[in-house]
């Protein structure tokens, strides 16, 4: 859809011509054929372009026909497109290196550039965008670069399910690299859909001509049996991911019990605080510094019994048994400091 301008748009002009002054084949003079105008917002501003077309002035000649075009346009702006390439890469980047909403992004462009767009045109220029990144990325030329000093590779493969009832997305990656090869969404998983992903994979191995140290995987069926097919003889393993993702449930299973017994032990605060503040109102003067510690440790140990920080990697109730065991220690060395020996400060 062409794009409305206002009427009140103030454009800065630009003329382009055709770089060559004589026709390639012939190497008679070029002429200027027709002109073309169009409008494009950069980041300087809205522009109204002006390209000079030409063609071969020799009536005679085989190129006389083609209609040529300056080639500095492309590189300002695509055909039809009303966004310039440092608009478009200011929008690409903006979506994907800092991860901006397409609202973020419109109310910005208004902003900074006083730049009209609405949600929908964003949206398709940061379709644009990522499918350039991605033609980019898996262009022959750039993936023989990265790999150019690789020994071997270890490759990964994984079903993504956006949300619930969505396609799964299949994404293979390369780890050494940590480069995604190629994303693909499947309607069915079945074996032979997963299958054709791992010979496209090989059509990749083959092309960079190196060997497959492993293929990580969650090990779900359809990958085992097509990994074994596609590449026999290499080795399949749990990602660490997955295994430590299969693992933290049972841990976080266990570790919340534990929790639970250690509260069970743990128990009185609540008397301990009431005697000891009952004391305090009886005799402000000589109790208040010892009780004092005593609070401070009942406040200490809620704080302890509440922390439900952590992970599957530091379960919560390791921590709670950690911390409640330097409580036991201090208080063991406060009794050994009363029975004998010189008070210790601190
Ligand atoms: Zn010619």
């Amino acid at each position: 859809m062409a794009y409305h301008w206002p009427a009140d748009t103030v454009f800065q002009e630009l003329t382009l011509e055709v770089e060559d002054a004589t026709c390639w084949q012939c190497a008679q003079p070029l002429t200027i054929c027709c002109h073309r105008r169009r409008r494009f917002f950069t980041c300087q501003g809205p522009v109204q372009l002006l390209s000079k077309l030409s063609h071969c002035s020799n009536p005679a000649c085989p190129a006389h026909a083609t209609t040529l075009t300056p080639e500095a346009e492309t590189a300002l702006v695509m055909p039809y497109w009303v966004l310039a390439w440092d608009v478009f890469c200011w929008l690409g980047h903006r979506r994907f290196a800092r991860h901006w909403s397409v609202p973020q992004i419109r109310d910005e462009l208004a902003d900074r550039f006083a730049l009209p767009l609405s949600a929908d045109a964003i949206e398709r220029y940061v379709g644009r965008y990522q499918r350039m990144v991605a033609a980019r990325h898996q262009d022959p030329g750039e993936v023989a670069a990265a790999y150019r000093r690789a020994k071997g590779l270890v490759l990964a493969i994984d079903g993504l399910q956006p949300e619930k009832g969505h396609e799964t997305l299949y994404v293979v990656r390369e780890v050494g690299r940590k480069r995604v090869w190629f994303a693909e969404a499947l309607l069915s998983s079945n074996a032979a859909e997963v299958q054709r992903l791992l010979a496209r994979a090989r059509a990749w191995v083959e092309r960079l001509g190196l060997p497959v140290r492993c293929w990580l995987s969650d090990k779900q069926d359809a990958f085992v049996t097509g990994v074994a097919a596609e590449f026999p003889g290499v080795p399949h393993r749990y990602c660490a991911n997955h295994f430590l993702r299969d693992l933290a449930k049972p841990v976080l299973e266990a570790d919340s019990q534990a929790k639970v017994a250690m509260r069970k032990k743990v128990r009185g605060l609540r008397d301990i605080e009431r005697q000891v503040l009952a004391e305090q109102a009886a005799a402000p003067a000589d109790a208040a510094a010892g009780s004092d510690v005593v609070l401070d440790y009942c406040s200490a140990v809620r704080g302890i019994l509440n922390d439900d920080q952590g992970g599957p990697l530091q379960p919560p109730g390791e921590r709670m048994a950690e911390a409640l065991t330097e409580v036991r220690q201090s208080l063991q060395r406060g009794l050994g400091a009363k029975k004998g020996g010189p008070r210790r400060s601190g």
